[in-house]
């Protein structure tokens, strides 16, 4: 996408007017399973362990290696790997994180996204799509946000015929069942949602969030950034690291770059030197990711209509 474009709503009027436009974005949307199988194709299919759920780790008396326990998750057999370096990849909810920082609480950011993902393959001349063409004439090559009073939205096209969008909803924090951050909505919710995009969208967008299967809710939080991002021989990358909501709309290029860093300061320092190659990692990515999270936080703030500190 070459285009991005903030735009605001009159929700009574239904109308659009633009505030800002970068014509030189240089913005790339991928869907997951897309990225996925990128990476996938590019490693050697015997690294991955599917269908295994990280249990536990200890680290030797002797600090050269680190012991993981993990369950099989279709025999229910717990099984042990041995290695040099444990590279926590577990998301924003951490237990490896948590193991060295129990104390560490997320920010809840005042805010749910309620989130979907339209297929129109073989639907291409719908009304719903020939409409919101016509409302966002530039989709496939924009990234929309839409500012409406106290919440916005982002939309865009991805490949392969899908329609991705994004809603920000304020809201109490909700009370979450499990180990995730993903939402089960009931149909009575979505119902709501739909009747409310009614109210706060133009029509065209509300038609495509109607037409979307199995909209889901993301709560969406972010965590102080952390002083240090590793211990002896385990380290912290992605979300793991930096917790972050969303609104750079870059986590996932935060998270491959403390990816493709780490690997650089491992080449260069080696195995038997790791405390230096995690060091330079640490002083590389952790003042730029720090920046990035408190950023992100402070435009979701500003956009939501919410006080900032
Ligand atoms: C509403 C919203 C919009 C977003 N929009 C964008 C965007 O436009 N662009 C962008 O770049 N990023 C976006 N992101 C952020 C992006 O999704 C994350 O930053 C990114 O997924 C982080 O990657 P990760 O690999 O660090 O963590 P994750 O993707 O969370 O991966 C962690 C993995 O660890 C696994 N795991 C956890 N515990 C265990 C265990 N015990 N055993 C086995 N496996 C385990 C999990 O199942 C998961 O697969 C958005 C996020 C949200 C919430």
């Amino acid at each position: 996408m070459t285009i991005d474009q903030d735009q605001a709503t009159d929700s009574e009027k239904k109308i659009s007017w633009t505030l800002t436009r970068d014509e030189n974005f240089n913005f790339r949307a991928a869907h997951w399973s897309d990225l996925h199988g990128l990476l996938h194709d590019a490693l050697p299919p015997d690294i991955f362990f599917w269908g295994h759920l990280f249990l536990s780790f200890s680290i030797s008396h002797d600090k050269t290696s680190v012991k993981v326990k993990a369950k099989v998750i279709q025999t229910d057999e717990n099984i042990e790997i041995v290695g040099d370096l444990l590279v926590a990849a577990d998301g924003c909810l951490s237990s490896i994180r948590q193991s060295f920082l129990p104390d560490l609480k997320l920010r809840y950011s005042g805010y749910c996204a309620w989130r979907g993902i339209l297929d129109f393959s073989g639907n291409e001349n719908s009304e719903t799509i020939l409409g919101i063409r016509k409302a966002y004439p530039e989709l496939g090559n924009c990234l929309y946000f839409d500012l409406g009073f106290k919440t916005h939205t982002v939309l865009y096209e991805l490949l392969n015929k899908r329609i991705n969008w994004i809603w920000y909803v304020n809201q109490p924090e909700p009370e979450m069942k499990g180990n995730s951050v993903t939402m089960k909505v009931r149909g009575d919710m979505i119902q709501k949602m739909h009747q409310e995009a009614e109210k706060v969208w133009v029509p065209e967008f509300a038609q495509v969030m109607k037409e979307t299967k199995e909209p889901f809710i993301n709560v969406i939080y972010d965590s102080d950034p952390l002083e240090k991002i590793f211990w002896d021989n385990v380290v912290l990358i992605g979300d793991a690291a930096h917790p972050t909501t969303p609104h750079g709309v870059r986590s996932t290029n935060m998270s491959i770059l403390d990816a493709e860093v780490l690997g650089k300061c491992l080449k260069k320092w080696g195995a038997d030197n790791l405390h230096s190659a995690l060091e330079e990692y640490q002083s590389t990515r952790l003042p730029v990711t720090s920046k990035q999270v408190l950023h992100s936080r402070r435009v979701g703030r500003i956009k939501q209509g919410l006080v900032l500190p």
